[in-house]
């Protein structure tokens, strides 16, 4: 399948909820997607593929469709997966940031050992709204010496200029909306 038809194959199993979580939100509902067998490997074999044979070590995924995208990407490429946690949820000793979501705010925290000096990292999420989420993450990895190989998202909102956050890296989306 050609680019084109698998971005309105997946566009077409992502659904939109108005007002969720909150009025004035329209939430990207990724579960029809996941559900369906040939666009979760679409999606999955769509992000690998953009940045295969770039060495990446590890995969990061933002919690928590970030880990149901990020871990199949990881195994894919033949790299690790390292979860990035909303405040309090990880074990060990974290790193930690505080970012402002589309709707809200919130604390991200990482392992300290989740990235090595010079590792090459990707992160991976399922949607890139105003950046927040995923700027924080970078910030988070690079304090721990990673390097960014790039961001890979299944869907951006382009609207909210996530991107504007993320200017010194590769991001990469599956798909867009304008
Ligand atoms: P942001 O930090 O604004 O880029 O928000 C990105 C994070 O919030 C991602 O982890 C998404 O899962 C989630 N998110 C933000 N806006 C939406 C939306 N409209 N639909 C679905 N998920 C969203």
């Amino acid at each position: 399948m050609g680019v084109e038809a698998r971005a309105l194959t997946l566009a077409s199993l992502l659904r939109d909820i108005p007002d969720f979580p909150s009025p004035g939100i329209v939430f990207k509902d990724i579960t029809p997607l996941l559900a369906d067998a040939a666009g979760f490997a679409a999606t999955v074999d769509g992000l690998a593929d953009l940045f295969v044979g770039r060495g990446v070590d590890r995969v990061v995924g933002v919690e928590a469709r970030g880990f149901i995208v990020g871990a199949p990407v990881a195994y894919r490429l033949g790299a690790g997966f390292t979860p990035v946690r909303k405040a309090g949820k990880l074990p060990w000793s974290v790193e930690a940031e505080e970012y402002a979501l589309e709707y809200g705010t919130d604390r991200l925290e990482i392992h300290l050992d989740a990235a090595a000096a010079g590792e090459r990292v990707l992160v991976v999420d399922d949607v890139l709204a105003t950046g927040g989420t995923a700027a924080a993450t970078v910030r988070l990895l690079e304090r721990l010496g990673a390097e960014i190989v790039g961001l890979g998202f299944i869907l951006e909102l382009e609207f909210l200029h996530g991107r504007d956050q993320l200017i010194r890296y590769e991001v990469e989306s599956l798909l867009v909306v304008e």
